[in-house]
This record gives C-alpha cells, structure tokens and sequence, in this order.
C-alpha cells in the first residue's frame, strides 16, 4: 500500500463501523431515552459490562458451534498473553457479572452496549453493532416471559413502528428436548441426502440449527420435520400455555413458528423474535428467549433467566422505512449576537445556560450579517443582539428567527425570565 493510500485508509472508520454525529445522535439519545423509559416502567436498572472478556466466557456459554463465536467473535491475546474477544451478544456479560457479584435474585437489568461482529456488512449489519436489551435471572414464573416481550413489544411501539411479527416457539427442556432431538436426528438421516452440504454434515452435532437453515434444501425437508410443540414435557407444555395466556390478556399477537431457534446454545423454553417485512426482505428487530442452563454452564448455581437483544441501526433502519421516529436535531433557544467587544455575548450566555435556557453565541468578533447567519443555521428561535446602543440603555433586542421576525427590546435583567414564558407558552411555529 502507498503512503498515501494508507493515510486515506486512517480517515476512514473501519470497515463495518460507523460514526455517529451531534445532530444525528439526538435521534439516538430520544431512542436510549425511550428505552430506558420503558425498562424503569417494568423494575429494571442500567447494567454496563467490560467490552472485552475472557474469550471462554462466551466459547462455553454461547457455544463454538454458533456463528456468533465459531465464526465470526473478534479474538486476540492481550498484552499480558490472556485470549480475549469483544464481546459478539449481550447475555454471557451479563450472567458473568451477575455471578461476580451475587445480587439477591431477582435480578433485572437493562443495557446499551457495542456488540462485534466480524461479519459481512450490509445494510443493517455492522461488524460494531448497537443493541439495547434486557435480561432477567432468578424467575422461571412463565408470567414474566410475557413481561419480557411485553416491554419488547412496548419499546417497538413507542418508536412508531408497525406491523411487525412476534414468532414464538419453545425449545423445551433438558427433560424433554434430548428426546425430541433424537427424533430429529433420525428425521433428518432418513433425509440427509435433501440437505445442504454443511448440515448434512452436521445432523448428529446440532439438528436444530437444520430448522434455521436459510437454504431451499433444508427449508423443504424442516416442512415435515417432527415439531417440537409435540414432543414438550407436561411443564414445559404448561410453561407455553401460560405464555400464550398471557400474551392474549395483554392483546399481543403472535405467530408459531416451528423454525425459530435461535443461534444460541443456552436458550430454553421460550424463544422469540420480532420481525419486519420490508417489502425486499425481512429485518429482525429483537430477538430473544429463556436460558434456564446459562448459569449452570458457566459455573454458578443452577439460576433461571430470559432476556431479548435488539439491534439499534436495525431498529432505526425500519423507522427510516416506515417514515417514523424522525427526531429532529436539537436546537439551542436563543443566539446571541454580540457586536461588541463579545464580553456581554459572554456573560448573557453563561446567565442562560445557568437559568436552563439552551444557548450559543458566535466567536471572534464577526460581522453582525454573518452571526446572524451562524444564529439561522444553529435552529435557534431567538437571536438576542447586544450593540453599542443596547450596551448603553442596559437592554438586548431580541428577534424571532422563525415566523414573522418580530422584534423588541428587552431590559438586560430580564431577558432570562422572558426566555423562561418563552419556553413553556409559545407554542412550536408561532410567534
Ligand atoms: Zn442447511
Ligand atoms: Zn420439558
């Protein structure tokens, strides 16, 4: 690579990744709020794990045989010679720190967190992704699966978002799913040369995955692959009625959906995703399950949880599709435009942003014309001009950016409770 080639190469983010910009990010603050909103409604608090951890943290509780970590986790030796990886999902970090600090169950916590994936990028995947979700450990009451999906459901509906689907499926247990992978197995060796080529290969290590599997091969023959639903232990059968009663009392509509199970080796009992129809294809926006055997995996006492992940860039792909949740960038209340010598620009302004009032000023002693056109360009709705003759008479003259450009002159004092009525009583785009 050319020297120059290599310096454009350091002014790029890296491939996969993004960045995020003030005026853009205002839609990302009003969504973080919006979420963590809802969490608070439902008992939850704000849980922040390392980026990085123990890269067998999520060998053994994600499992090797997922794409998420046999294929595509960010690996590397730290400087001390330790195996890392960044981390690819949310859970395992969330369990692991549970079980660092043994908090008395229930435990209920939300997150907003980069998650990394080495993975092709394509709209609505990055290879640093953003995912807000939940997780709960220490309840195995099928009541707060519906609370579960019920805050899913909320946040996606709070953002704008219509007509997507709840699929459900349960995964059952380890008193009943060893069975039912038996019957799969045999299923699928009795159809093994109709599969594709890796799964084929693969019936006896993990036949679930053959449901998932996107190839036209392996969708035919799942079609009569037995069903899960069949084969489910008395409490594993009651857990899913409870869910589904739960889900019609809240008026949350859900579809069946034999196939869905999930990339995740610790999901138990209830397994869901919300997806979207975009017409060219379908977006998952959340996606999630109960992971009785997590704990016990990693080590700690034998703890039930569930929890969901949903992807932000996805989330908002969707909203930029059905044209909602458009935020717009925040815009400061007043400019002020000094002509001056700027030191009453520079008290005027510390004075508001301390009585709350959102405020910006130009610097560097400016033309009046061309801080008047910074003022247009911030979205402020005021500009507050101090002059010679306003400096003189202890007043400011304030002009409405927006409407009729009404303007009036206002005692020095009392520019800050006028901007205070302001805020409250004018209402958006009158004067
Ligand atoms: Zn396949
Ligand atoms: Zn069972």
């Amino acid at each position: 690579m050319s020297d120059d080639a290599a310096s454009l190469e350091l002014l790029r983010a890296p491939v996969g990744t993004h960045d995020l910009l003030p005026g853009a990010s205002d839609r990302w603050v009003a969504l973080l709020g919006l979420f963590a909103n809802h969490a608070h409604l439902y008992g939850y608090g704000l849980i922040q794990t390392p980026l990085f951890e123990d890269v067998r943290l999520f060998k053994r509780g994600v499992g090797t045989e997922t794409e998420v970590v046999g294929k595509e986790m960010y690996e590397f030796e730290d400087r001390g010679g330790r195996a890392m990886a960044l981390r690819p999902e949310g859970t395992a970090s969330v369990v692991r720190a549970f079980l660092q600090a043994r908090p008395t169950p229930p435990f209920r916590a939300w997150y907003a967190a980069p998650i990394f994936r080495y993975e092709r990028p394509q709209a609505g995947r990055y290879r640093q992704h953003h995912q807000v979700g939940i997780e709960v450990l220490g309840i195995s009451d099928p009541d707060v699966d519906v609370e579960v999906l019920g805050l899913g459901i909320d946040y996606l509906t709070g953002l704008g978002l219509q007509g997507f689907t709840l699929r459900l499926n349960t995964l059952g247990d380890s008193a009943c799913r060893p069975q039912y992978l038996e019957e799969l197995r045999a299923y699928f060796h009795d159809h093994a040369p109709e599969l594709c080529d890796e799964h084929a290969a693969k019936i006896d290590r993990n036949p679930l995955r053959i449901l998932d599997c996107k190839t036209e091969s392996c969708r035919a023959v799942s079609v009569g692959a037995p069903s899960m639903l069949d084969a489910l232990c008395v409490d594993c059968g009651t857990h899913f009625e409870r869910v589904k009663e739960g889900l019609d009392a809240r008026g949350i509509a859900y579809f069946l959906d034999q196939r869905l199970v999930r990339g995740l080796d610790y999901y138990t009992r209830t397994a869901f995703e919300v997806t979207l129809d975009l017409g060219d294809g379908e977006l998952t926006l959340l996606g999630g399950g109960r992971y009785d055997g997590l704990v016990e995996v990693l080590g700690g006492p034998s703890t039930p949880g569930i929890g969901f992940g949903s992807g932000i860039e996805r989330v908002l792909l969707a909203c930029d599709r059905q044209g909602v949740f458009a935020v717009p960038p925040r815009s400061p209340l007043a400019y002020v435009i000094d002509t001056t010598d700027g030191r009453a620009a520079r008290d005027l302004v510390a004075e508001l942003r301390a009585g709350g009032i959102a405020t910006e000023r130009a610097y560097g002693n400016r033309s009046m014309k061309s801080q008047f056109k910074t003022a247009d360009r911030s979205g402020a709705r005021f500009a507050l001009v101090v002059g010679e003759r306003e400096l003189e008479s202890g007043t400011v003259t304030i002009r409405d950016l927006r409407g009729d450009g009404e303007q009036l002159v206002v005692l020095r004092a009392e520019v800050l409770s006028f901007l205070s009525n302001r805020t409250i009583t004018t209402p958006e785009g009158s004067s």
